[in-house]
């Protein structure tokens, strides 16, 4: 007998049907003789709807009283998941992400997990309950409800499966597993059976949504085996885990893009020690994150930089620096969007030297200029105009062999996050 924890996302229970396919699934596993504890999000875009008539009411809800909103989202369907189990003559009972122990910082809308008190959903197990519980949501010592982000009932399926000992953690979505590519740009993105918690990590983080990326940070930290896996059929998924062994000689894994870039670039400025600390310094005041910084065009005592942040962050970064103009002085800054950044990543490349090489070869063969470039051990990053970003995610599928003869299967519905 295993402990699972099957986590579904809102597309998997967007209706009746589903969540009766879900409760099908879930009591499935039962049978085979497992402990199941069900992580669900709302149903299909309830969180989106909500937040639409917030908006219709304040252009800026209070923090409290939407996560007081966001959280019903959740609670709608654990019970009706609950009932759809009990309808198949099964035991289960609903908790919600507090009834379950989850204690959190005193933080609205992105709330961390100080701890987890799982006994009543160990109780309810013992008694031979399918247990449901609500995603992405917890509650403060104060007694205050809080959700963990946008996306965040991955973090609550990983944190619970850590907190009970579970066995696995399976995530149910609507497409096979994690791919190399997105399959919507590559016809035959290879689905990976399975990949490191750091590569992972690079993926997620690059926008590659399938999985939130704290849920795999707390995968990492706990050890727990994660399952990414289609929520419509019974093919295998991928094994998230420490030590994916990738396929002989497979250097990149999968290939990433992130259309969300703005480019800022800050052009004479005193080339003195400090500068860049005063600049970012602020930047990360303001809560603005960096990504990529180059410094170039080193003339006598003046200095030109450029750095990437997220465009919805472009306006605010601007207003930043103009506001530093006194302290900083500098000739002219400038911003751009319409670019993007695509990285390759893979474990495999730390002992594979070249690899950045090939990647620039192919990009420019594409007659595509590289604009920026990052490189941490297990991943490289170029920024590009992204007027041909298919055809370059394309030939650096093809390039580092990741094609495959068959066509990516991508099952129903975009899931939501
Ligand atoms: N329902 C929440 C959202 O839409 C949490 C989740 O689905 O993970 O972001
Ligand atoms: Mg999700």
């Amino acid at each position: 007998m295993a402990l699972y924890v099957m986590k579904f996302g809102g597309s998997s229970v967007g209706d009746t049907e589903r969540m009766q396919r879900v409760a099908r699934r879930v009591a499935e596993k039962q049978d085979e003789g497992h402990q199941v504890i069900v992580v669900v999000s709302a149903m299909g875009d309830t969180t989106d709807d909500l937040i639409d008539q917030a908006k219709l009411l304040s252009p800026e809800p209070p923090t409290r009283e939407m996560d007081m909103l966001m959280t019903t989202g959740e609670q709608i369907s654990i019970a009706l998941l609950s009932i759809a189990i009990h309808q198949l003559g099964k035991k289960a009972t609903s908790f919600t992400g507090w009834q379950a122990g989850f204690r959190t910082e005193a933080v609205h809308g992105k709330a961390r997990i100080i701890d987890i008190q799982p006994s009543r959903v160990l109780e309810a197990l013992k008694e031979g309950n399918i247990v449901v519980v609500a995603g992405f949501q917890g509650m403060t010592d104060d007694g205050e409800i809080t959700t963990f982000g946008r996306g965040g009932s991955d973090t609550t399926a990983v944190a619970l499966a850590a907190a009970t000992s579970a066995d696995v953690c399976e995530i149910y979505t609507d497409v096979d597993g994690i791919y190399s590519t997105d399959p919507r740009i590559v016809k035959n993105a290879r689905k990976l059976n399975e990949i490191s918690y750091d590569e992972m990590l690079e993926l997620a983080n690059l926008g590659a949504a399938v999985l939130h990326p704290r849920a795999v940070e707390y995968a990492k930290h706990n050890q727990v085996r994660l399952v990414v896996r289609s929520s419509f059929n019974h093919n295998e998924g991928t094994v998230v885990k420490e030590d994916a062994h990738m396929e002989q000689g497979v250097v990149v894994s999968g290939i990433a893009y992130d259309k969300n870039v703005a480019r800022i670039s800050i052009v004479g400025v005193e080339h003195v020690p400090g500068v860049l600390a005063k600049v970012f310094g602020s930047l990360a005041e303001a809560k603005i994150d960096v990504d990529i910084i180059v410094q170039s065009g080193d003339q006598e005592d003046k200095a030109d930089f450029s750095f990437t942040v997220a465009l919805s962050d472009r306006e605010n970064a601007l207003k930043v620096i103009e506001g530093l103009s006194e302290e900083v002085p500098f000739r002219e800054v400038t911003s751009e969007d319409g670019l993007v950044k695509v990285s390759i990543v893979g474990a495999g490349m730390v002992s594979h030297p070249g690899v950045a090489a090939q990647m620039f070869d192919v990009i420019s063969k594409q007659g595509v200029n590289i604009e920026m470039v990052s490189t941490s051990e297990i991943k490289v990053s170029c920024v590009i105009a992204g007027g041909k970003l298919n055809e370059v995610v394309q030939a650096l599928h093809t390039a580092y062999g990741l094609d495959t003869d068959n066509q990516a299967f991508v099952g129903g519905p975009k899931d939501r996050r």
